[in-house]
């Protein structure tokens, strides 16, 4: 098996807020000037590196909103996510824990700090990626997977390396507690420092990581801080991490869905037309209801 290599380490871009709650990096697609199918299916990560929220008694997020073809995928870090959507799911996950919601043919939903912790305050942290569905899928019925600790599966790492928690896909003999469309790995790797961990996926997956915490070297050669993101070639399978501080990894592996995307906003879908409709289901109240 040939190693995979660095294309680009790309550090934080300028953050920007999504709603009042959500402090964000876009590193997919703006970060490294991407387009959506570099890294398909992840056509977008969002990640709030840790920031301090001060108590307030109205929790801070984005209110009822849409969205349609795809999937949106939260891990909180620190702090609390709550969610509701239109089709009568919610769920608050804390440090670890991972949102899978299924937008499919179309759903409102809202994402705002957990009461308790707005009322706090504290450090808050998470990533938010959006997972595209093959035109097949686009229009299936919306679900959600709220996935919590005790459901995420482990591998422990040889020499008291750390653990590789499997979300999605498989890590060693380890499956993730996600179900998928298409095949996506989504692993969150706890090192200790100096601990390592190596990585195996296909060639034509489409790979990155992002650091964290802590900082890591790749490959035995490129140093990595923490709040950075590494995006691989496609030109070879394995890749290793090593801690040169104790370090979390998530790292992020799909197989590619090649098929044209058309994306206006919160609408993920394949065509212009499948844009237009999309906005007239949205606006003729198709997308059901959910209280702001
Ligand atoms: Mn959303």
């Amino acid at each position: 098996m040939k190693t995979r290599s660095i294309e680009v380490v790309v550090s934080p871009p300028n953050p920007h807020y999504v709603g009042d709650g959500f402090r964000v990096h876009n590193f997919i697609p703006s970060g490294y000037h991407l387009d959506m199918q570099r890294m398909t299916p992840f056509i977008m990560m969002d990640y709030n590196s840790p920031f301090y929220f001060p108590p307030t008694d109205k929790p801070r997020g984005v209110g009822v909103h849409p969205h349609r073809g795809f999937e949106t995928v939260t891990i909180a870090y620190k702090g609390k996510v709550a969610h509701h959507d239109s089709a009568g799911n919610s769920g608050v996950i804390g440090e670890g824990e991972v949102q899978w919601m299924t937008a499919a043919s179309g759903i409102l939903h809202k994402e705002f700090h957990e009461t308790e912790f707005s009322k706090a305050g504290g450090d808050f942290q998470m990533v938010q990626l959006w997972v595209n569905l093959p035109a097949k899928d686009k229009m299936s019925k919306p679900k959600y997977q709220g996935i919590t600790k005790d459901q995420i599966k482990k591998h422990q790492l040889a020499d008291n390396a750390g653990v590789v928690e499997v979300i999605a896909g498989q890590y060693k003999d380890v499956k993730g507690a996600a179900s998928t469309f298409t095949p996506v790995n989504l692993l969150n790797t706890r090192l200790n420092k100096g601990g390592k961990a190596s990585f195996s996926f296909p060639k034509n997956y489409n790979t990155g990581l992002l650091v964290i915490e802590g900082s890591i070297k790749v490959n035995d050669t490129e140093a990595v801080e923490a709040n950075n993101f590494v995006l691989f070639e496609n030109d070879g399978e394995d890749f290793a991490v090593e801690a040169t501080e104790n370090a979390i990894v998530l790292v992020l592996s799909g197989e590619p869905i090649n098929e044209p995307i058309a994306a206006h906003g919160p609408f993920v879908m394949n065509t212009r037309n499948e844009i237009l409709q999309a906005m007239e289901d949205y606006n003729t109240g198709k997308f059901g209801y959910l209280e702001e």
